[in-house]
């Protein structure tokens, strides 16, 4: 552990269990088991784009100067979790549609407060029908246990994507506009209390801004719902990049704290 963590950091960080395997991007995708990274700019929705507001200075008034996503208007999408799993699992919109085993249409609880959305399935999940299986997962589970909350009960998990592009590539422009409205659709039924965006792809579809994880982590963001509520969005590293660059971690940790406030914050 680097010895510039505080005390704190280095026990958390222990807590998480990470193990000693490291595995990096290119040496998972060479096993044919690595994350897909989305890399095209997908439609850009609404974005009041307004100065970083420190985490510590975050009052229910002050998040409306934040950064802030309109949900768009989805009208012709079931208005129920059953019926909208029935139209993702049928989907031909994109030439996904082709390649894959099965849709990934979501992981943990659907009442949860908290939301936390990834990038698109990698070959695990499309064998298995859940987002954020593997080492990352697994990295999720540990994260989320660290601040107290049980992934399966307190979260609940989307992709981006529904179907996995084959071979892992970037899924193309197309392909992330044609899933778009199931994700807001998703959100919509969610009514969570907060959203974290895990990975820069994941922001790109929400916020729409083509910009560094270390920029827009450091921005406050907001998610609009159709009938005007808003709520916080947190962006942070998806935790395969934790796997990658052990070096990064303290900024995983403070994302957490972050995220822990937002939550307390959020709810009465
Ligand atoms: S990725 Fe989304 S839009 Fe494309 S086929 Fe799958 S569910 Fe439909």
């Amino acid at each position: 552990m680097n010895s510039h963590f505080s005390d704190e950091q280095q026990r958390a960080w222990a807590a998480l269990d990470l193990g000693p395997l490291y595995v990096s991007r290119e040496q998972a995708a060479e096993q044919g088991n690595d994350q897909p990274a989305l890399s095209s700019q997908p439609e850009v929705v609404s974005v009041v784009s307004e100065e970083s507001v420190p985490l510590q200075k975050l009052a229910r008034t002050e998040l409306i100067k934040a950064n802030v996503v309109q949900a768009n208007a989805v009208t012709q999408l079931s208005p129920t979790w059953d019926g909208l799993r029935e139209q993702v699992a049928q989907c031909k919109s994109c030439n996904l549609c082709e390649s894959r085993k099965q849709t990934v249409f979501s992981g943990g609880a659907f009442g949860a407060n908290l939301l936390i959305i990834g990038e698109a399935p990698g070959e695990e999940e499309d064998r298995t029908g859940e987002p954020f299986v593997g080492q990352a997962g697994q990295l999720l589970t540990s994260m989320l246990k660290a601040i107290g909350l049980d992934r399966q009960v307190d979260t609940l998990i989307l992709n981006s994507l529904k179907c996995r592009p084959p071979a892992n590539r970037n899924p193309a422009p197309e392909e992330m506009a044609a899933c778009k409205p199931f994700l807001i659709q998703q959100i919509e039924l969610a009514r969570p209390k907060v959203i974290l965006l895990t990975g820069k792809f994941a922001a790109m579809a929400i916020l729409g801004l083509e910009l560094p994880i270390g920029t827009l982590r450091e921005q406050s963001h907001q998610f609009k719902f159709a009938d005007g509520t808003i709520i916080p969005v947190l962006v942070s590293y998806h935790p395969a990049y934790y796997l990658r660059r052990l070096s990064e971690k303290s900024k995983g940790w403070a994302d957490l704290l972050k995220l822990r406030a937002l939550l307390r914050l959020a709810l009465p």
